[in-house]
């Protein structure tokens, strides 16, 4: 988005209109100062991206240093909330005003200068020099790029291809959902696990309920049932939140239940160690469920469905907050990806060059 203000005060020093004025990918660029600059507003922020290839290497290691130093130093003259200084391009947030933004803009000029980045005569993916061939300028949804033809159509290739994969993806979600269960299912074994094993050997002298620890496994199964899903779906969609509370929840009840109720086959308020035929019984599957006990018996014996609803609650609290904060990071990952891209023919030899050799002097 741009302000009609900011756009105004852009054309003023040769920037033109991208886009309607209107949609929400509205901004101005320019070939400026010898590279193709675009610039915007976004949450109330200004912002320009300067197109230009900076590759990996040592030189430019210590070009990058230098700039970064170089920018800390300046950050707060000219209001700069953020800068990214990446492989094909700067881009600078700047929270003041219009005349500090434009100032911005020629500082960030002239730093790119004076390191000798290379500018519009050059493919900001593949850094060859484009000679007498027009380069493309390849618009990702507010930003500009300057590419040659074939690292335009290149692009231009990968990002169908992407639309078209995840388009092909959210047909898949069935081996993320299968996935998401069977992890969650291993989950419920390590709830057995600790019970027959575990609460056991700790609980064995009769001192210390180990239950209440053995509640955190609500959160590995969790855990499980979203690694499960990413393993065999990458596309996050509907499904993946479903799928993965539902299965957290439902297989730490499960971890829970069966659990509870093969240990009481070792420890139970009689102190005898049940036989397994035990689970034989329908009766001995009720006792965590439902509270046996006549009324009139109710002072010799614990209600065990008591304390089992109370480790299932807490259990199933530690698989929902587990889950959420694992789902809840991925909203942002995937939201963030959905701009148009759009490739345009633009001719800058006309004051590219020229500007360059201006601010060289
Ligand atoms: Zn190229």
């Amino acid at each position: 988005m741009i302000t009609k203000n900011l756009a105004n005060a852009l054309s003023d020093i040769g920037f033109t209109y991208a886009d309607g004025e209107k949609s929400a990918s509205a901004h101005c660029y320019a070939v400026y100062g010898g590279y193709l600059v675009s610039a915007y507003e976004d949450g109330g922020k200004k912002k320009a991206y300067f197109s230009f290839r900076f590759n990996e290497n040592e030189e430019n290691a210590i070009k990058r240093y230098d700039m970064s130093e170089q920018f800390s130093a300046e950050t707060e003259e000219f209001e700069v909330t953020d800068y990214e200084l990446g492989e094909d391009g700067l881009k600078v947030v700047c929270g003041g005003s219009i005349a500090t933004f434009l100032k911005l803009i020629d500082k960030c000029v002239s730093m790119l200068i004076e390191h000798d980045i290379k500018g519009v005569e050059y493919c900001s993916s593949c850094g060859n020099k484009f000679g007498k061939r027009k380069p493309k300028k390849v618009t990702y949804g507010c930003d500009e790029h300057l590419m040659c033809e074939r690292c335009a159509i290149e692009a231009l290739e990968e990002y169908n291809n992407a639309k078209t994969e995840s388009a092909h993806k959210d047909a898949r979600v069935l081996p993320g959902i299968i996935g998401s269960a069977l992890f969650a299912l291993l989950g419920s074994a390590l709830f057995i696990a600790m019970y027959w094993w575990l609460c056991p050997a700790v609980m064995g002298n009769g001192t210390s309920d180990i239950r209440y620890i053995v509640c955190a496994a609500g959160a590995v199964v969790a855990a499980l049932a979203f690694v499960g899903y990413r393993l065999f779906c990458k596309k996050i969609s509907a499904a993946a939140y479903i799928s993965v509370s539902v299965f957290s929840l439902l297989f730490t009840a499960a971890g829970q239940y069966l659990g509870s109720v093969l240990l009481f086959l070792k420890i139970n308020p009689s102190g005898t160690v049940y036989p397994c035929s035990a689970l034989s019984n329908k009766a001995f599957w009720l006792i965590h469920l439902r509270n046996t006990i006549p009324a009139d018996a109710a002072d010799q014996f614990a209600d065990q469905s008591g304390v089992f609803y109370k480790l299932l609650a807490i259990s199933a609290m530690f698989a929902a907050v587990c889950a959420a904060i694992l789902l809840l990071s991925l909203r942002d990952k995937s939201i963030a990806r959905k701009e148009p891209l759009k490739v345009e023919t633009i001719s800058v030899a006309s004051s590219g060059p020229k500007e360059e050799q201006e601010d060289a002097e």
